[in-house]
């Protein structure tokens, strides 16, 4: 997206404009989903101001002006706005250059607003916090599942919400959620079947709930957004495979979340990688097992946390460390058109280390490797996230950055 000016030619000068080219923090931004999409120029400057901000630090007006390439008659005024919202403050006055009067520094008040953000990936535990705009969870809350399904999986889900809310001791931004199945960009769950969750309006509904915007994406591209915003992902690339009941994957690729057709972009987890005729790795994984989707040898047949658990329980460490890697290969065989097909430039594994940190993420990527041009998968990292297990968490609360202000 090009920068869009509200006022004209401005000041600047070559140097400046070189600036703008090379500025990292304003070059992570994620390209916005027509969802949020900003109304007008005057919206888009604004979010490429807060998104300087959060990334760079405390930056001074002139500063803000070189970085976002809008004049410092523009970055003035939005700036006023932004302060009687409370959302920046002037932090202190330092000289700039050797001459000159000092130039305010101006801050993101990240610690003056919270955000509520849900994890529905867990079969048997919803997980909540309310977190600060830094990503640090300020107060967490944890609700069974139990046996609830549909409807009365729902009014759990309400409950946590609400029950965070009631917890949070700063002004609201909103609410996220980062829910398993296919779900579109009005916050309806399409289908969720491990739920019983068909056509759930579920932003909508708990907005009105709660009186706050709520924003809800899938539980993957959800972490995908995490890894990005706080965990520190490749800017122009980057593929992120969640390893948990099921595996899913989430894809940011040139600055844009990958979404697919139906929405349904990532679901790596229902590729066939064993079939009876296949003896690559013979005994380590045995023959193909049927998966919950009915069909034979899919990923999540050995991925899964499920899956791996069984397969390495008694063994020795040598044993594990064999059938580990053989799980591993079959990762990689999975993702190796992926990687050729996008030009990745890093994978990242969500889910336990202990499990999946090792032979997994090693053998993958040698798989990878072998089955791919260098040219493609040259310098592809592989590695496992440092979020732990609030990846996920963390992107439900860039849904509300980017839905409510427009930066990630
Ligand atoms: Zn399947």
């Amino acid at each position: 997206m090009a920068y869009v000016r509200d006022d004209g030619p401005d000041d600047l000068t070559p140097l400046d404009k070189k600036d703008v080219l090379t500025n990292v923090a304003t070059a992570r931004i994620l390209r916005p989903t027509s969802k949020v999409l900003p109304e007008d120029g005057r919206a888009h400057n604004r979010a490429m101001l807060l998104q300087h901000l959060f990334h760079a630090g405390p930056t001074s007006r002139a500063q803000l002006a070189r970085a976002t390439g809008l004049t410092r008659v523009t970055v003035s005024d939005l700036v006023n706005d932004l302060r009687a919202e409370g959302l920046v403050a002037e932090l202190d006055a330092e000289p700039e250059g050797r001459v000159g009067k000092p130039a305010a520094r101006l801050r993101l008040r990240t610690d003056a607003f919270q955000i509520v953000a849900i994890d529905l990936t867990d079969a048997a535990h919803l997980h909540g916090a309310v977190v600060d705009l830094e990503g640090t969870p300020v107060h967490r809350l944890v609700s069974p599942v139990e046996d609830r399904q549909g409807a009365a999986a729902l009014a759990a889900v309400t409950d946590l919400a609400r029950a965070l809310v009631a917890k949070a001791d700063k002004p609201l931004l909103g609410v996220g959620i980062g829910s398993p199945g296919v779900v579109d960009d009005d916050g309806t769950i399409v289908e969720a079947p491990n739920r019983g969750w068909f056509d759930v309006p579920l932003a909508r509904e708990l907005s009105t709930a709660l009186s706050l915007p709520v924003h809800v994406a899938n539980d993957a591209d959800a972490a995908v957004l995490g890894e990005f915003t706080y965990g520190g992902a490749s800017v122009d690339g980057v593929l992120v495979v969640r390893v948990g009941q099921g595996v899913g994957a989430g894809i940011v690729l040139d600055g844009s979340l990958v979404q697919g057709r139906g929405h349904a972009a990532g679901e790596l987890g229902h590729v066939t990688v064993v079939d009876d005729r296949d003896d690559v790795d013979g005994a380590p994984l045995g023959r193909a097992e049927r998966c919950a989707c009915g069909r034979l040898g899919c990923l999540e047949t050995v991925l899964a946390l499920p899956a791996v658990r069984r397969r390495v329980a008694g063994l020795d460490a040598a044993q594990s460390e064999t059938v580990l890697g053989a799980i591993g290969r079959r990762l990689g065989i999975c993702l190796a058109p992926v990687v050729a097909a996008l030009n990745l430039s890093e994978i990242i594994l969500a889910g336990p280390a202990d499990l999946l940190g090792g032979a997994v993420c090693d053998e993958a990527l040698r798989a990878i490797e072998e089955r791919t041009m260098p040219v493609t998968s040259r310098g592809l990292k592989m590695r496992m996230t440092g979020l732990g297990e609030d990846g996920t968490l963390l992107g439900a609360a860039v849904l509300v950055l980017s839905g409510e202000l427009g930066f990630s």
